[in-house]
């Protein structure tokens, strides 16, 4: 069950390039939170998960007070200026593009394209990423500096696009394991070129997937890709039997660049992965900031909307809208970096690891200490024979291994490998 150590993985530079290959591999794909651009980014997917599910929700159809929205799709887009010459490409970034832009073709004056453009100010060279999902408009997205560039005169605008009846396409993967029950991963998969919002997600959970895929598991895992908040709401109404089983959950965005780590708790605030999690942080003695649950952000929100309210937490690093480079071009392929992606996975799977081998044991020989000394278990007291202490102690049925490293302060794997030597000499049961 889960028995590789997460020391093997920790700065694991293969798997590191390995996630950053597959994010330059995504980058250049125009997505939305529907159309090609998601069903591309799936298939490639596929190519490391083949048994990933791949599902189409047809647009009009109800979830909760929500509605699946018609699909979108762009071959083309520019302004040209009176030369003729293309001065906003969409084929040099798709970011230039309002997302959900209506289709549109004609001459314009610059005071009209004005009237359509998106910029930001802070950094001159960057392009915004701006989208416009349930507000019909068309709209092209500028650095500072080439809109300065832009002469009063006239230019042709082409958006090559398409909004009508489709799909919503979300991706899902399942792992069985011995237990029905259930460790949610979730990452959106709606924007376009943006690596760490999201394709740093994309490639973690892609990745979780695929290693946990080949271990031994105690619990079932179900991997979801679906575009920001209305997948998470398709996927809810459409499961709604089945969301019982899920006893933990992670929402994963925003891991693959510098800067301290984020975890959003749970709205629940204290569950297992709200733990784990934070021992996990705690323990690998990394930079972080755990907040409480806050109804803004990313899927998070849905999974933990009062009538679900499950056990769903979010790991950023750093948090969304904290960084500079946040739904801009500046996020890109030079923003991400294997090692970082390396450390968000060990992370990751030394929360997993947690949730796997959390127990709670009897002491079987309760009334005083049992005399370690004679089982050949206590020298001198060293951290191994604390841990001893502390499990004996605690191991009352009532104390989880994981309760018992908060209580002591000692790390997680040191608790359960004491749980496991004292389990070998019969002094320990489990619940
Ligand atoms: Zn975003």
């Amino acid at each position: 069950m889960m028995t590789e150590s997460r020391n093997n993985l920790k700065f694991s530079s293969d798997l590191g390039l390995e996630m950053y290959q597959l994010i330059e591999q995504l980058y250049p794909i125009c997505r939305s939170i529907t159309g090609n651009g998601v069903r591309q980014t799936l298939k490639i997917i596929q190519q490391l998960l083949p048994f990933l599910n791949i599902q189409e929700v047809s647009s009009g159809t109800p979830v909760f007070d929500w509605t699946v929205p018609r699909e979108w799709n762009i071959r083309d887009a520019y302004v040209k200026n009176a030369q003729g010459e293309r001065i906003i490409d969409f084929q040099k970034s798709n970011l230039h593009v309002l997302s959900y832009s209506l289709p549109v073709k004609a001459k314009i004056t610059l005071g009209a394209l004005k009237y359509h453009i998106f910029k930001i100010h802070d950094h001159p060279d960057w392009i915004p990423y701006r989208t416009s999902y349930y507000n019909e408009r068309w709209g092209f997205c500028l650095s500072h500096n080439q809109l300065q560039e832009l002469a009063d005169e006239e230019y042709e605008v082409c958006i090559d696009s398409s909004l009508s009846n489709g799909s919503l396409t979300y991706g899902e993967y399942f792992l069985q394991g011995e237990s029905q029950d259930e460790v949610l991963f979730s990452c959106h998969v709606c924007h376009p070129s943006l690596c760490n919002d999201n394709l740093s997600g994309i490639a973690l959970v892609t990745f979780l997937a695929k290693h946990l895929s080949v271990l031994s598991r105690k619990y079932s895992y179900r991997f979801l890709f679906i575009p920001g908040t209305i997948g998470s709401i398709t996927w809810l109404s459409e499961n709604q039997t089945q969301i019982f089983k899920i006893k933990h959950g992670l929402v994963l965005a925003g891991l693959g660049a510098p800067g301290k780590y984020t975890y959003k708790k749970s709205r629940q605030g204290d569950t297992e992965i709200d733990r784990a999690m934070i021992h996990v942080l705690k323990h690998f003695g990394q930079d972080h900031e755990i907040l409480e649950f806050f109804p803004y952000g990313y899927d998070e929100r849905q999974y933990c909307s009062p009538a679900f309210n499950l056990p769903i937490g979010c790991l950023m690093r750093p948090m969304h809208g904290r960084y500079a480079e946040y739904h801009t071009s500046g996020d890109n392929l030079d923003f991400v970096h294997p090692q970082y992606l390396a450390e968000s996975f060990s992370t990751c799977f030394a929360t997993l690891q947690i949730l796997e081998n959390n127990k709670t044991f009897v002491n079987q020989n309760p009334h005083c200490e049992p005399q370690l000394g004679r089982r050949g278990l206590y020298n001198t007291i060293g951290d191994k024979e604390l841990a001893m202490l502390w499990v004996l102690n605690l191991s009352d049925g009532h104390h989880s291994l994981l309760s018992i490293a908060e209580r002591s302060g000692l790390p997680f794997a040191q608790v359960q490998s004491a749980a496991e030597i004292l389990s070998k000499h019969g002094l320990l049961k489990e619940l």
